[in-house]
């Protein structure tokens, strides 16, 4: 690659990066009421900057890169999200998409929910929004002109840490997966203690005790060598641990959490490349828009439309937005326009970077 061509892709990734990174507006979050302690995003901004300097290149086309580098026809990349709110599987279905369209990869989404419950709904819906088929059963994941756009939903239940290495053990050999995402995966810190964004906490930190794990599903990967990309924006999503210092330098939870365990919300796994942006969800269209970019192929990143649809099928089933808690399209008190506008903005980051600007002379 010539000289130019880096600065370009570089400076290429670092607009993307800064579109995923950057709220719109500067609404506070209030979370217990008018009143309430009120939460606001620009530390994240500060952990984003200072994780940009750690990696040394601009962190979503690094992403896309090591998945171009690991990933080919017919592999498998699992990707890790929860089912209980809007911000996970909207990024997880449009990272499942781009995975598809974009390396011919299999996705399989593995998710927390309750059978017979409104989540089970939330990833299946929003893959149905990224025009992919979701499915259940793997035998439907090759082998028929039906099955290219089919993407395997695996239910990820309550486990003790015992059952969840087993179960993490098990998608790898049955997988053998080339690449782990992480997308609004809420685990576990050090001590064992799940934390929400202001502490927790949300479990007693026995072993023994069936509690949703994601942290396992890392551990398993990187013993095997598996890629681990992380997308979070509070630092207790599974994989953030590897920017441990940068979280306990901005973020007050991740140095305090409030609780007992007196460890911070920080997960305890630490993925290979992480990437804090404004929501998980805008992390994932961010490494979709590189892909896009690198392949040059621009329909490898989803459109404005299919963003709403997304957004609209996984809001229909009841899942509320993290900041809000109504069921809106929305991401984190994001706002509707402003997630389909940040889309269409990467849309014409990556078209626009892929045309020469000639000024004729005569
Ligand atoms: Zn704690």
């Amino acid at each position: 690659m010539s000289d130019l061509e880096e600065q370009l892709i570089v400076g290429f990734g670092d607009i993307v990066d800064r579109l995923v990174a950057t709220p719109f507006g500067t609404a506070a979050v209030l979370r217990k009421g008018k009143g309430g302690p009120a939460k606001l995003r620009y530390t994240w901004m500060r952990v984003y900057d200072d994780a940009r300097k750690f990696y040394g290149r601009p962190l979503t086309l690094l992403a896309a890169e090591s998945l171009i580098d690991r990933v080919s026809r017919g592999d498998y990349v699992l990707i890790v999200t929860n089912s209980h709110e809007m911000d996970g599987p909207p990024g997880a279905a449009a990272m499942a998409r781009s995975l598809v369209v974009g390396l011919g990869a299999i996705p399989v989404i593995v998710t927390d929910y309750v059978e017979g419950t409104k989540f089970e709904k939330a990833v299946p819906q929003s893959c149905i929004g990224a025009q992919l088929i979701p499915v259940s059963d793997p035998e439907e994941l090759r082998g028929s002109i039906w099955t290219p756009y089919t993407v395997l939903v695996h239910r990820w239940p309550e486990m003790t840490v015992a059952e969840a290495e087993e179960a993490a053990g098990r998608l790898m050999d049955d997988y053998a997966p080339k690449a782990v995402i992480t997308v609004e995966a809420v685990s576990c810190n050090k001590a064992g203690i799940n934390h929400g964004a202001l502490g927790g906490p949300r479990n007693s930190g026995d072993p023994e005790e069936p509690f949703v794990r994601f942290n396992e599903i890392i551990f398993a990967a990187k013993e095997r060598g598996v890629l681990t990309i992380a997308t979070g924006d509070n630092g207790n999503e599974c994989g953030f641990a590897t920017i441990e210092g940068i979280l306990k330098e901005h973020h007050e939870f991740c140095n305090d959490c409030g609780c007992p365990c007196g460890e911070g919300i920080i997960s305890a796994a630490g993925a290979d490349i992480v990437i804090p942006a404004n929501s998980s969800n805008w992390a994932c269209y961010g490494i979709g828009a590189c892909l896009a970019r690198l392949l040059e192929r621009p329909e490898v990143l989803h459109d404005e439309y299919t963003h709403n649809r997304i957004l609209l099928n996984c809001a229909n089933v009841g899942i509320p937005d993290g900041a809000t808690a109504m069921c809106t399209p929305t991401t984190d008190g994001a706002s509707h326009k402003a997630c389909v506008s940040l889309v269409g903005m990467l849309g014409e980051t990556v078209r626009m970077s892929m045309v020469e600007l000639v000024r004729e002379s005569r």
